[in-house]
């Protein structure tokens, strides 16, 4: 006999719990579909960054902010280990501390909370920095670092406790046929399905996911050693390539002449998307990464030669004391070259929903609860 559900999400990554909190905590029933025991996509392979910093003024950084309100509420009520640890963009060159500084003066137009350190004061705070030729740091207050394997792991439990969520871990949803969502022969009934399948374009709508412009971008990663209380890093880090990387730098009018300075002196980096950041989880582990290779490019191996070029960036400002990577992997994401979340409506009682590019941990929850508000008909705002 098939069960009866308001909801029903495809996806157990951050985007389908984000959707399954937004409807559950309206007095729905909600039922999330996951193919694997434990979702294994970005949402758990990613820095666990929520980077409000990093989306440009104006909506992105409106939702962004929204998402990081109910990330703080979700995370303090859940006891799911954060920290408040907020991020630092350092300057090794001139031309990076330009970059920052123009940032700096649009910020309080674009509703940033963010100051210029000095280089004592960038140490004070993050005490393994490397101090040689560092010129200072952006410092902004608003981020706040997670450990997505305890996200993906713990958010579902918590879901089902508080809010009665029910989930159904390895079960690929094969098709729906309002209001009947099918996993093979076993079925279920739902009045609407909210579909967020992450780079998966192929099982669910595929000509709706072709026609979309989604692309998919292969992202590499390492951990260090867990350093227990032996290192603390302070705030999540980033340097001068990370500029080029997210678009809060966009309107910077010297941003063109750093890329164009990248370009010149290091091409492998260029190349390969490659931009250098660093986060600490629980037990004091360094998560590190990351490149970005495209559609036709991304292969099932991972590049050593990437994995030495971060490396080798990593050490120009963090010297980690016997630094020992104890795990590689990759992630893949979906992006779209000009929707902040791409969705469809495809049919009756249908809605797809794309993940948002680099940024979905950060933007997960603001961006689900703008499209429950739009398709419970409370608001027709959307994203
Ligand atoms: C290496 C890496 C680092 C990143 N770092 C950050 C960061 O620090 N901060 C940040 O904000 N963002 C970051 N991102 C981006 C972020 O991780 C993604 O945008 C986000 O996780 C996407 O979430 P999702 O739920 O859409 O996709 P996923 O996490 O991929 O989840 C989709 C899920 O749907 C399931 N599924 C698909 N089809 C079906 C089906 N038919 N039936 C059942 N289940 C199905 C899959 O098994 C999967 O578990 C990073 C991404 C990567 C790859």
């Amino acid at each position: 006999m098939s069960r009866e559900y308001d909801d029903a999400v495809v996806g157990a990554g951050i985007m389908g719990l984000a959707h399954a909190y937004a409807l559950a905590r309206r007095g729905r029933r909600v039922i999330v579909f996951e193919r694997h025991r434990q979702a294994q996509g970005a949402s758990v392979r990613n820095f666990g960054m929520l980077w409000p910093i990093g989306q440009p003024a104006g909506r992105p950084r409106q939702v962004a902010m929204e998402s990081r309100a109910i990330w703080t509420d979700v995370l303090t009520r859940s006891g799911i280990w954060h920290r408040f640890t907020g991020s630092l963009h350092l300057a090794y060159h001139e031309d990076e501390e330009t970059v920052l500084g123009e940032f700096l003066e649009q910020a309080p137009a674009g509703g940033y909370d963010c100051r210029w350190l000095s280089p004592f004061e960038a140490t004070a705070l993050a005490p393994y920095l490397n101090p040689q030729r560092l010129r200072g740091g952006l410092w902004s207050p608003t981020e706040i670092c997670i450990d997505p394997r305890q996200v993906i792991a713990r958010l579902p439990e918590w879901l089902h406790q508080q809010y009665g969520v029910e989930f159904e871990f390895g079960t690929t949803i094969t098709g729906y046929d309002h209001p009947t969502v099918s996993a093979g022969r076993r079925s279920w009934q739902a009045g609407q399905l909210y579909v967020c399948s992450g780079e998966d374009f192929l099982t669910l709508y595929p000509e709706e996911f072709a026609a979309s412009g989604l692309y998919r971008v292969k992202l590499q990663m390492m951990r260090t050693r867990a350093y227990g209380d032996e290192v603390r890093l302070g705030p999540m880090l980033a340097a001068g390539l990370t500029l080029c990387h997210y678009k809060n730098f966009q309107d910077c009018p010297s941003l063109p002449a750093l890329r164009a300075r990248y370009e010149r002196e290091m091409p492998d980096y260029v190349g390969y998307g490659i931009h250098v950041m660093a986060s600490q989880h629980s037990g004091g582990e360094v998560t590190i990464g990351d490149s970005h290779e495209y559609n036709e490019a991304i292969s099932p191996f991972d590049k050593e030669e990437i994995n030495r070029l971060i490396l080798d960036y990593l050490a120009t400002f963090l010297r980690l004391p016997e630094l020992e990577i104890v795990e590689r992997w990759n992630g893949i994401y979906a992006a779209h070259p000009a929707e902040l979340c791409w969705t469809g409506r495809p049919e009756t009682g249908v809605l797809l929903v794309g993940s948002p590019s680099g940024r979905g941990m950060t933007m997960s929850f603001g961006i689900a609860e703008r499209l429950v508000r739009e398709t419970l008909g409370e608001d027709e705002d959307g994203i």
